[in-house]
């Protein structure tokens, strides 16, 4: 049941491209005219499929990743303070990040490899990601022409920018933060997560082929130490894009209090099923939000709120069982694996989560870790867990989900508030007036509805979160006010 209603709306969704076997045939066109969203691959097609396993097969190759020392930071900032990209037209920069979406369309294979190798993501998540990349240029670059650009104000730059980016989305969230920054006329540094150096070298050298100039964006892997700690406290650093856990943001803040910091941090989502909603629609969308990248991402669903009546009454429990218990769980390198390698091998809260349960829960499906990977384990539901517990308000990043039953929406949302975070939620119902009323009450950045809580779509669902899901002033990725955090205006002074 679960399988025909993901191949029915399937059918319904437009296509999306056939990729060329040879790379260098796929030429992509510059995107003119109103902001499109770039399609994803459709893996559905043999052809794709081939061009995917022509992707994936060569090594990785030989890139400039080493790690680089305290001199290399000086001669950094004296670059970014002395680029003249600050100067250049915003026409021009508008133009240099349409050109950066070709070169990231024509990178798409690469990256896809790339990430599959250092980040462990399954194809369809890397390929997402790179359409994600590809929407953050041509929607940076349109966004040229929004309101707040055309209000009669100067426009300063802020100064150069440094984005310390997470390796869970290491393509599309440094590039986002890169372009944003780069938009608004500030020299960009980017400082990748050690995990996955490779991955940001790709992409940037997509960027820089597309013409920004390398002392507009430089590429500085730094070591977790001193020496990156002393980019982030630079005085000339006028701003840092993170995107990391909540403790990051704190150590940042700890050691330069006066930091001008852009900041999506830790979250603890769950998803509102309701006995109004279609319940294999639901499943999909639960399991997808659960597991996919193994619950690597801020924006996953940990916990599913679950209306009594519907755990009880229907075999609820039984098709999300079937659902998670039929993800294959493989390397990464098997195209055919959904559930992937942990990045890291599991922290401590996150192994509590894996392997024991507390008072009153049992495992509907029992996580087993794979015998020759200790970073490969199957997903776990956890059933009988209560509203305060401990599993309720501590942010894992793994594949465990825990379904909490409520008896009113009311109870519902309360439960879903109550994580002291606000990053993304949702909930599946069919009813109109149910949906008006958790949309009022609920207080996360990405409400979303009757569809999975992760993957947002620039534009469409500009992404960021409230509470402590968020630091600084709040724009949203992918979202029409995200750029103009990054510029300073300035009143011309006009003649009286
Ligand atoms: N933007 C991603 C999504 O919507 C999540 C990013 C993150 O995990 O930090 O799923």
């Amino acid at each position: 049941q679960l399988f025909l209603t993901a191949c029915a709306e399937q059918d319904l969704a437009p296509k999306g491209p056939r990729r060329r076997q040879n790379r260098s045939e796929e030429k992509l066109a510059i995107q003119e005219g109103p902001f499109a969203n770039c399609p994803d691959t459709d893996f559905s097609l043999p052809a794709n499929r081939e061009w995917l396993a022509w992707n994936l097969e060569p090594a990785i190759p030989v890139l400039d990743t080493a790690l680089r020392s305290a001199a290399d930071v000086e001669e950094a900032l004296l670059a970014a303070t002395s680029s003249p990209w600050p100067q250049t037209s915003q026409s021009e920069r508008a133009r240099l990040l349409r050109q950066a979406a070709v070169e990231l369309g024509n990178s798409r294979g690469q990256l896809i490899a790339i990430m599959n190798k250092e980040a462990k993501k399954a194809p369809a998540e890397g390929d997402v990601e790179v359409s994600e990349a590809i929407d953050f240029a041509n929607y940076y670059a349109h966004s040229f022409s929004d309101p707040a650009w055309q209000d009669g104000l100067a426009h300063e730059a802020i100064g150069p920018v440094v984005i310390t980016p997470p390796w869970n989305f290491p393509c599309a969230i440094p590039c986002g933060g890169i372009l944003a920054a780069l938009a608004a006329g500030n020299p960009v540094i980017i400082k990748p997560a050690p995990e996955v150096i490779a991955t940001a070298r790709v992409m940037v050298d997509a960027l820089w082929r597309a013409g920004i100039p390398r002392d507009a964006l430089q590429f500085l892997p730094l070591p977790d130490n001193e020496i990156g700690q002393s980019l982030i406290t630079d005085p000339r650093v006028a701003a840092v894009i993170l995107t990391g856990s909540s403790l990051t943001a704190d150590l940042f803040l700890g050691w330069r209090p006066d930091l001008r910091l852009f900041a999506e941090t830790s979250g603890k989502n769950s998803l509102v099923i309701t006995s109004a909603a279609d319940p294999d629609l639901a499943i999909k969308d639960l399991v997808k939000s659960a597991f996919g990248h193994s619950g690597q991402k801020c924006s996953a669903a940990s916990i599913a709120l679950v209306e009594r009546s519907l755990l009880e009454k229907t075999s609820f429990l039984t098709r999300l069982k079937d659902a998670t218990e039929s993800l294959k769980v493989g390397p990464a390198t098997d195209p055919a694996s959904i559930v992937t390698p942990l990045v890291q091998e599991p922290s401590p809260d996150l192994l509590r989560g894996l392997t024991q349960l507390d008072e009153g829960e049992s495992w509907l499906v029992e996580p087993k870790v794979d015998e020759n990977d200790p970073c490969l384990w199957s997903p776990g539901i956890r059933t009988g867990v209560k509203a305060g517990s401990w599993i309720h308000r501590s942010e894992l990043f793994g594949p465990v989900l825990a379904i909490i039953p409520f008896d009113t929406l009311e109870e519902a949302v309360t439960i879903q508030n109550d994580t002291g975070f606000g990053l993304t939620g949702g909930i599946h119902s069919l009813d109109p007036v149910e949906i008006a009323s958790w949309r009022e009450k609920v207080e996360v950045g990405n409400a979303y509805l009757n569809r999975s809580i992760t993957g947002a779509i620039v534009q469409r669902q500009p992404f960021g979160g409230w509470k402590n899901s968020s630091l600084g002033p709040g724009g949203k990725a992918g979202g029409p006010n995200y750029v103009s955090q990054f510029i300073t205006p300035r009143s011309p002074s006009l003649p009286k």
